[in-house]
C-alpha cells in the first residue's frame, strides 16, 4: 500500500470520464488500498480514483469521526440508482486544498456498488447527511464534475478559489440544476427567517 499524490484542481485526469472495472484484479485491489491509505494520510472522508490520476470507476468514503473505529467503504463502478430532496452542502476536496463553498446535492440517495471483494450492495443515505452528500461528490468524480459545478453562488466560490492560487470556475461546466436550485432557495429563505 502507499500514498498517492493527489492532483490538484487544473489537472486533466480530473475532467476525464473514468472507465468501468471490469474485473476486480489484483491492481484493482492494490489501488483501492492505495485510495484509502492516501484519503487518511489527507485526513480526507472522500478519494475517486481520477484524483490520483487513475481514470477507474472507484471511490472510498470514510465518515468516522475521530472518536470511532475506522469505516472504509469502498464503491466499485458505483450507480446511483435513487435521488430526491435537496440539502445545502459545504464542501471541499482533496483536489482543491483548503476551499470550501457552498453547492446543491439531494438529500437522499441509494447507490449500488461492488465491495473490495466484487460483492454487490446497495446502500442508502438519507437526510443530508455527510454520508449522502460524500457518496454524490465521490460519484461525480467519476464523470469529471467537480463539486464546484454545483455551486449556489458564484461570487463565493470564486473569491475562496483565487484565495487559495486554485484556477477560477469553468464557467462552461457549471450545472442546470433548476428544481435542485428552487428547492435550495427555500431552504436559504428558511434560513433567514429563523434568524429573524
Ligand atoms: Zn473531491
Amino acid at each position: 500500500m502507499s500514498i498517492r499524490k493527489v492532483l490538484r484542481y487544473g489537472e486533466k485526469s480530473l475532467r476525464e470520464p473514468s472507465k468501468e472495472v471490469h474485473k476486480v484484479s489484483q491492481k484493482i485491489k492494490v489501488l483501492v488500498d492505495d485510495l484509502l491509505d492516501t484519503m487518511y494520510a489527507q485526513n480526507g472522508v472522500g478519494l475517486a480514483a481520477p484524483q490520483v490520476g487513475e481514470n477507474y470507476r472507484i471511490f472510498v468514503i470514510d465518515v468516522s469521526t475521530n472518536e470511532e473505529p475506522l469505516n472504509p467503504m469502498v464503491f466499485i463502478n458505483p450507480k446511483i440508482i435513487k435521488k430526491s430532496g435537496a440539502c445545502i452542502s459545504h464542501e471541499g476536496c482533496l483536489s482543491f486544498p483548503e476551499a470550501f463553498t457552498d453547492v446543491r446535492r439531494y438529500a437522499n440517495v441509494m447507490v449500488k456498488a461492488m465491495d473490495r471483494n466484487g460483492r454487490s450492495f446497495v446502500l442508502e443515505a438519507k437526510d443530508g447527511t455527510l454520508l449522502a452528500r460524500c457518496i454524490q461528490h465521490e460519484f461525480d468524480h467519476l464523470n469529471g464534475v467537480l463539486f464546484i459545478d454545483h455551486l449556489i453562488n458564484r461570487f463565493d466560490a470564486e473569491t475562496e478559489l483565487s484565495k487559495h492560487d486554485l484556477p477560477p470556475i469553468e464557467v462552461d461546466k457549471l450545472l442546470d440544476e433548476p428544481e435542485l436550485q428552487a428547492e435550495v432557495e427555500k431552504l436559504l429563505e428558511a434560513k433567514v427567517e429563523k434568524k429573524e
